[in-house]
This record gives C-alpha cells, structure tokens and sequence, in this order.
C-alpha cells in the first residue's frame, strides 16, 4: 500500500470542509483535502441559496460549492477525490486509508463528512427532488411562501419544520404514518397549537403528484388501505439525517445518534489532533454558515495544536 505523510486531512467537501481548508491553507498546514461520495456535499442537490450572507441575490448551490472549492485551491489546497474508508486512530501520526488503496499519515485529521437525509425512497421523491421535495425547510420553505406544502415525520425536526414553514405557508399538512408522535411533548403541542397545520395521522406517502414540479401527494392510510390525494406545491421530507460518521465509531465518542462528539466550544473530538466540523457533528443547525463556521473552528484547532506539538 502507498504511504503519503501529511500535516493536515481534510475528509468531506461541504461548506465546513472547504472552510477548513481555506484557513489551514492560508495558515500553510498545506492541507489535503478528500472530496468524498458526494464532492459538495449537500447543497449540490438544492437550487438556491438565499439565506448564505454576502450574497445578496442567491447563488445556486453547486456554484456556491464550485467558489468554495476554487477558493480552498487558490491558496494551495490539494483537492482530490476519493472516499476515507478505513481509519486507525490509535497512534499519532494518525492514519487514514483512502478507497481502501491508499493510507495517509496526518498529524492532525479534520473530519466534515457532513451528515445525509434520509428519504422515502419513492421514484417521484427522486425525481422532483430540487422541484418541489426538499429535505430541508429552512434552505427551501421561502420558495412555497403562501402557498400549501405538506411534511413527512414526526420528530422533533418535522414539529421544528412544520412550524417554521407554518409561518410563511397557507397550510402545511404533516403526514404522521402512527397515530402518535416521536417529537417531544413541548414541540408537539406548539404543531397542535398551530392553527394552519393540518395533521393527517396513520397515513404514508403513496406517490408525489406531477411531472416536472410538485403538484400534490397521494396518502394512505395504513388503517383503511384508503387513498387520499392534496394538492401541494412544496414536499418536505423530514424523517431524519444520517452523520456519516461510521468508519470513526472504534475511535471517536458518537452520541446514540452516531453524531461525533466535540468538546463544546471547539472541534475537538476525544482523540488527540483529530477534529470534527459541520453537520457529522451538529444535528441542531445544519446550516452551511454554520458549517462553515465550525470548519473555520477545525482549521484554528489544528494549527494551535500542531504549534502545541512542535510540528512544523
Ligand atoms: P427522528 O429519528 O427523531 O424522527 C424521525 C421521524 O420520521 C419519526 O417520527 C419517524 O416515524 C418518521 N419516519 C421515519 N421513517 C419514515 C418513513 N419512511 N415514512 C414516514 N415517516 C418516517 O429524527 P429527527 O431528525 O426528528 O431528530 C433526530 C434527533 O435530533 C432526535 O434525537 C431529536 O430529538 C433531535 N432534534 C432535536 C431538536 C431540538 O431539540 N430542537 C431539533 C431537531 C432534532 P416513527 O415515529 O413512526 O418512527
């Protein structure tokens, strides 16, 4: 196996990775950075970005991600595809193999594998995706302003969405295939207390309506087998996210929702010059500035940490 050494990794190629690299770069760690299963992570597959500051008349995601990585380069970041598939964090330097060929040696390791959404699986779900269905609220709620949309899930994030898009939508229906939900009992009671949210309860997505944009949802009720069809606009799915933080879950401490756990305040994880930054570790924000922020964070860490250890 090819051995390279380096001072800094950079795993992921979100907003949270590409700012790290940007800083580790211009503070001459000459990071490395790998790009992963999907080069910009989650924001290659939304439309506009309306709410990332400096920007003042959107920027579609991709581009975004495009200026993102041109910056990190621009001042020497080495970005290079390829999937981190192994890691051994048991002695510094650490070691970090990539597409099961070749192994790194990093005295420090950023980690912003990011986090993914889960979906329904359905064919129109992946077909109107960015046209309609989104797996996030917050980035997308804006573009079905007075109009109606409905919600799939029943934890805390679908109660936090439902809300939040109650407030700039006509009507929101959540569709809750229980009779019960996961959320917890203060969010819940915010949902029941919103007057234009209309929950549709033990019923599951049969299809999403309409060929090139969203038109409506057909239901089921798993009860009666009946069918039920909504016209919407806007289909948000908000069943949960996966961090993609498997291959670190021998090393690094994960809360039960496998999420990396850092020291509050900074980046750092339990071991030693390894850091972690965006939404593998956050499940509360999961905004590109913030993480882009607490990659700004990952990058800081390892350079103070890096002088600490006399490695120059
Ligand atoms: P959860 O796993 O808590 O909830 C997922 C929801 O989606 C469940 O209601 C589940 O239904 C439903 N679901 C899953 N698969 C399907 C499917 N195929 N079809 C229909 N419905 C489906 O995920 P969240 O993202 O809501 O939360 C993750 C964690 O983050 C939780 O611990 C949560 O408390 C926390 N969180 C906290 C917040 C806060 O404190 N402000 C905000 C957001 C999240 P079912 O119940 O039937 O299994």
């Amino acid at each position: 196996m090819e051995i390279e050494k380096v001072k800094c990794l950079i795993i992921g190629s979100g907003p949270a990775g590409y700012t790290a690299a940007i800083y580790a770069s211009r503070a001459g760690l000459n990071p490395v950075l790998y790009q992963g299963i999907q080069p910009g992570g989650q924001l290659t597959i939304t439309n506009d970005v309306e709410n990332y500051p400096g920007y003042p008349d959107g920027i579609n995601g991709p581009q975004m991600m495009d200026d993102f990585k041109r910056q990190a380069e621009r001042f020497g970041t080495d970005v290079r595809y390829g999937i981190a598939t192994a890691v051994d964090f048991s002695s510094q330097p650490h070691k970090v193999t990539i597409d099961d060929q070749t192994v790194i040696e990093a005295h420090t390791v950023i980690i912003s594998t990011g986090a993914s959404a889960k979906w329904l699986g359905l064919e129109s779900e992946a077909r109107l995706n960015g046209s309609g269905v989104s797996a996030c609220a917050v980035c997308d709620g804006f573009f079905y302003r007075k109009q109606d949309v409905a919600i799939v899930g029943a934890g805390d994030t679908a109660a936090e969405e439902a809300t939040y898009l109650a407030n700039l939508c006509n009507k929101v229906y959540m569709i809750i295939r229980r009779e019960e939900m996961r959320a917890s009992t203060i969010m819940q009671e915010r949902v029941k207390n919103t007057p234009n949210i209309e929950i549709i309860w033990n019923s599951v997505t049969d299809e999403i309506l309409g060929q090139h944009a969203v038109e409506g949802v057909r239901l089921r009720n798993v009860l009666t087998d009946e069918l039920q069809e909504i016209p919407v606009t806007g289909f948000f799915v908000a069943i949960g996210h996966q961090p993609n933080s498997d291959i670190f879950k021998d090393y690094l401490n994960l809360d039960e929702n496998g999420y990396i756990r850092t020291i509050p305040g900074t980046s750092k994880t339990n071991i030693d010059g390894v850091f972690a930054c965006g939404d593998v570790q956050d499940y509360t924000y999961r905004q590109a500035v913030t993480a882009a922020g607490s990659g700004c964070m990952a990058a800081l860490d390892a350079e103070r940490y890096l002088a600490a250890s006399n490695i120059h």
